[in-house]
């Protein structure tokens, strides 16, 4: 165990707030820093006529806030007051905006029992590390995932129809939530999961019969003494919050290459980027046997040295990665 953490060393990563997806500061980064490649291009203009002055940095958080509504309450919104960063989108055409968007995407994909109601689904999928490249169909995937919903969005702001289940009103929509979901997509842990088995061990979901269990969740289900392994990379270091660092994210961003193949691919392409960088923040991870508990099992894990340096770079390449790509693909959408 001498390679581990202990937790006194451990507890300085611990941070004082709750975590909300790819915390608001991740997403507002990058949201910003596609906000300024996009100044001056025509891309630019479109979003600002679909925004209607709103900035891409402004609409990031939305489809977050929108898990606000409560469809056992008459799709009304509940949260008021207790997230900051939702507070303008608090107002009465606001909160009834939010609401129609849920009503549309709440069932449509018909959730099981156990499974989140769809728009929340569309923030994340669950792929395995072994698997080298995202597919649609492999375990912890499925029609409705993050990158489906990514590709979903694209179609419209090309003015085609959203594939089904997506029930998308027009290209407003559609851009705000694919500013979101592509914050999402560079988040290693909205993309690739680790399978263990109830002994810890890592397993690969698509070989054998498949034990729903065995998932972790993004790591939601993987705890450390500061909560679990997903909120922990969803925070953004304090350095970057409240777009502290966006001149330095915004400079490094214009540095980042156009891929060269069609646009329409990119997603499954960022997907396949963040499987890789799942499998670096799980290297010399270990986990402990299964603890079963009301919301089903989870595992322990513990972290190797130097844990934080590590996610301090991989939080910064995401921001700057995220940000250049959200940048890049509507640029594709909406050429010069
Ligand atoms: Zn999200």
């Amino acid at each position: 165990m001498k390679k581990y953490f202990l937790t006194l060393v451990f507890s300085m990563l611990c941070l004082p707030q709750f975590s909300f997806a790819f915390g608001p500061d991740g997403h507002q980064a990058i949201g910003a820093v596609a906000d300024a490649l996009l100044a001056g291009t025509k891309a630019g203009d479109k979003v600002k006529s679909l925004l209607g002055g709103a900035t891409l940095e402004q609409m990031s958080i939305w489809a977050d806030c929108a898990k606000g509504i409560s469809p056992d309450k008459d799709f009304a919104y509940t949260s008021a007051g207790r997230f900051p960063e939702c507070a303008p989108f608090e107002t009465p055409d606001g909160m009834a905006t939010m609401s129609d968007f849920v009503r549309r995407n709440n069932s449509n994909c018909n959730p099981g029992p156990d499974e989140e109601n769809c728009h929340k689904q569309y923030h994340y999928t669950d792929i395995s590390l072994q698997h080298d490249h995202y597919k649609t169909g492999y375990a912890g995937t499925n029609d409705h995932d993050l990158i489906n919903a990514m590709q979903a969005m694209v179609q419209v702001l090309e003015g085609k129809p959203a594939p089904q289940p997506f029930q998308i009103k027009d290209q407003r929509e559609a851009l705000i939530l694919l500013t979101h979901y592509v914050g999402d997509a560079h988040q290693p842990l909205h993309v690739g999961s680790i399978y263990l088995d109830v002994d810890g061990h890592v397993i690969n979901p698509d070989e054998g019969k498949f034990d729903k269990l065995s998932n972790t969740i993004g790591g939601n289900a993987l705890m450390c003494p500061c909560g679990n392994l997903h909120s922990m990379w969803d925070d953004v270091p304090q350095g970057f919050k409240k777009g502290r660092m966006n001149q330095t994210l915004i400079k490094k961003a214009r540095t980042v290459a156009t891929d060269g193949s069609p646009f329409e691919q990119w997603p499954v392409l960022w997907a396949d980027d963040s499987i890789k960088a799942a499998r670096i923040l799980y290297q010399g991870t270990a986990f402990s046997k299964a603890t079963m508990g009301a919301k089903g099992p989870s595992w322990s894990i513990a972290l190797p040295l130097e844990y934080e340096k590590l996610m301090y770079k991989m939080k910064e390449d995401a921001l700057v990665n995220g940000g250049a790509h959200l940048a890049q693909l509507l640029q594709a959408i909406w050429p010069d």
